[in-house]
């Protein structure tokens, strides 16, 4: 990775450094982050040559070059001070980071959502969330309506949060990113769908457009987690939240293997922000606080939890595992409790 003195090249700096990566077969990759700029050399890095020949240049400040599968997230990259901004938030800089609202969006009850909205408002959360479309393991189920991304478009515009929904392909992907949809949430069921993180990271690329990526249910590594936003990244994006939700195989009682506790090993290892998903993580209700608290605990700079206003009239995950507004806005409080004493990654 390369460090440039100033806070970016020039474009003349730029075409000079692409010209000794091209000698190698290499080519720069720009990635804007929130303080500065860095450039990641793609192809085959290992040269040394070229890695002095960039690293003489009166302007580069330094060329790292970091032993990771994961460079980029490392933690030891020069976007180690890269701060992920939601609307006007530092994510996990002064208080758990908050996400809240509905798994799915009831497209045909769009006062459902907007009073969700406001009271979770209320509540304290700092961005809304709502399925627009659905990754139902059910082809039967409920898929998704366009209809639902006016109705959290809408509720933006009223409560003036930023909104989190998931996107499965490019052709949502393009929806979501021309509605300027702030976090483009990727699911557990994508997490190794490396085409989609391609684009994804590239589409969003030089944006401030976040992507909260959940953990895939069969990944047991954190490093496949940390090697898969990589992708994102290495495409031009490095707003990156990492999102536990739960693994396979459960753990009876609960809807996954709860997976709070890698927290620490992913504040370790990268610099990204990590937001748990408490609510699909245990999948009832009655544990969302207790596993939220746990989170805090261990770490993790927010949470994304789901929170209808009347949860049994709710469609999608609802009925069984979201929080009322009241509920939340207890649970943030708890959660601000442990936030001074929560475990903190010594670097
Ligand atoms: C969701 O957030 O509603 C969802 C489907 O998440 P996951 O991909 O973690 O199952
Ligand atoms: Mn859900």
């Amino acid at each position: 990775m390369i460090i440039p003195k100033g806070s970016k090249l020039s474009p003349e700096q730029l075409f000079e450094v692409e010209k000794i990566a091209q000698d190698f077969d290499c080519s720069i990759l720009e990635i804007q982050g929130h303080n500065r700029c860095v450039y990641a050399i793609l192809g085959d890095e290992g040269r040394e040559v070229m890695f002095k020949r960039i690293a003489g240049l009166s302007f580069i400040h330094k060329v790292d070059m970091i032993e990771s599968p994961y460079k980029l997230m490392d933690r030891r990259s020069g976007l180690s001070d890269h701060a992920v901004k939601v609307g006007e938030d530092e994510v996990g800089r002064t208080a758990p980071f908050i996400i809240g609202g509905p798994c799915t969006i009831d497209p045909d009850n769009p006062s459902l959502y907007l009073e969700t909205a406001h009271a979770l408002k209320e509540a304290g959360v700092n961005a809304l969330r709502g399925g627009v479309w659905k990754p139902r393991t059910n082809p039967y189920s409920y898929q998704g309506d366009i209809k639902a991304l006016e109705i959290i478009l809408q509720a933006r515009d009223e409560t003036k949060l930023p909104i989190d929904i998931e996107v499965m392909d490019v052709e949502q992907l393009k929806i979501a990113s021309d509605a300027k949809v702030d976090v483009l949430q990727i699911g557990t069921r994508n997490a190794l769908n490396y085409s989609l993180l391609k684009e994804v990271g590239s589409i969003t690329a030089g944006s401030q457009v976040s992507v909260l990526l959940k953990r895939g249910r069969h990944m047991a590594p954190p490093n496949e987690f940390i090697a898969a936003a990589e992708y994102l990244i290495a495409a031009g994006n490095p707003n990156i939240l990492l999102c536990p939700r739960g693994t396979t195989p459960v753990l009876d009682g609960y809807r996954n293997h709860p997976d709070e506790s890698i927290t620490p090993l992913l504040k370790n290892r990268t610099w990204a922000p990590v937001i748990v998903d408490p609510s699909h993580s245990v999948g009832h209700a009655d544990f969302v606080k207790a596993c939220s608290l746990a989170s805090i605990a261990y770490g993790a700079d927010g949470l994304c939890i789901e929170s209808h206003i009347e949860p049994s009239k709710g469609i999608g995950d609802d009925p069984k595992q979201a929080i009322t507004p009241q509920a939340m806005k207890e649970l943030i409080d708890a959660c601000r409790v442990v936030w001074p004493n929560r475990y903190q990654a010594n670097f």
